[in-house]
């Protein structure tokens, strides 16, 4: 058997995380693929894991090696980063946490707005990256998204969460929290790095377990 349990031929595999919309999102994307998506709402042994890495991939990596090892099912995580060109990359790794530990999206949108209040609209761009790791005990693999974008001087919009009021999209005239779910996750970070994942798992996961079958 290669990396996992299969029951008849349902593979079982772990996302890395609490969050509801990804759960769907990824029990969605990889439906066709006769995978039982858990997640660590399933494995409450594994708690907290501290995101100590200095990238959005070792982050990522970081928690799909270990919900791997702690679960003994192949694993998938993602770390996401707002990486604004003004401010060098950041927030980066530190997107979720920018204004300090506990911080609220508001809090965090409001110390960007802040930091960028004197530089200019053509200097204010930035994308999102999405990275999706996957391991079990033979293979590690990761892929990415980007969007592209430039920061508003003010929030615009209130669908979406984190940052998306000041991430505005220019092909699209509109701010992230200004499009439907279907309409971002079409052209989002997350989505696009989810698609190019459904690839790397038909191409070269997927296969793998076949041979055993
Ligand atoms: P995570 O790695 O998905 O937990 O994302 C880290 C942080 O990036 C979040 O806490 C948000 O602040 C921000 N973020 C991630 N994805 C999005 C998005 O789609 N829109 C806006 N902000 C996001």
């Amino acid at each position: 058997m290669f990396g996992g349990i299969i029951f008849g031929n349902i593979m079982q595999i772990v996302l890395a995380t609490h969050n509801k919309h990804k759960i769907v999102e990824f029990t969605q994307a990889l439906r066709d693929f006769d995978h039982q998506v858990l997640s660590l709402s399933d494995f409450p042994q594994v708690g907290e894991i501290n995101e100590t890495g200095a990238t959005l991939l070792e982050n990522s990596l970081l928690k799909a090696r270990t919900v791997h090892k702690l679960t003994g099912l192949p694993a998938i995580a993602d770390d996401t980063g707002l990486e604004i060109d003004a401010l060098a990359g950041a927030p980066g790794v530190y997107s979720a946490r920018w204004a300090g530990l506990g911080a609220t999206y508001d809090d965090n949108n409001r110390r960007l707005l802040t930091e960028l209040s004197n530089i200019p609209e053509e200097k204010r761009t930035a994308r999102f990256r999405c990275i999706i790791s996957y391991v079990d005990e033979k293979l590690e693999l990761w892929t990415e998204g980007t969007v592209e974008g430039v920061i508003l001087k003010q929030q615009r919009g209130t669908g979406g969460f984190g940052y998306d009021p000041v991430f505005f999209v220019p092909e699209l005239e509109k701010t992230l929290a200004q499009l439907s779910t279907e309409e971002k996750n079409r052209i989002s970070h997350r989505g696009l790095a989810i698609l190019n994942f459904c690839k790397l798992f038909r191409d070269k996961i997927q296969p793998k377990y076949k041979l055993k079958e």
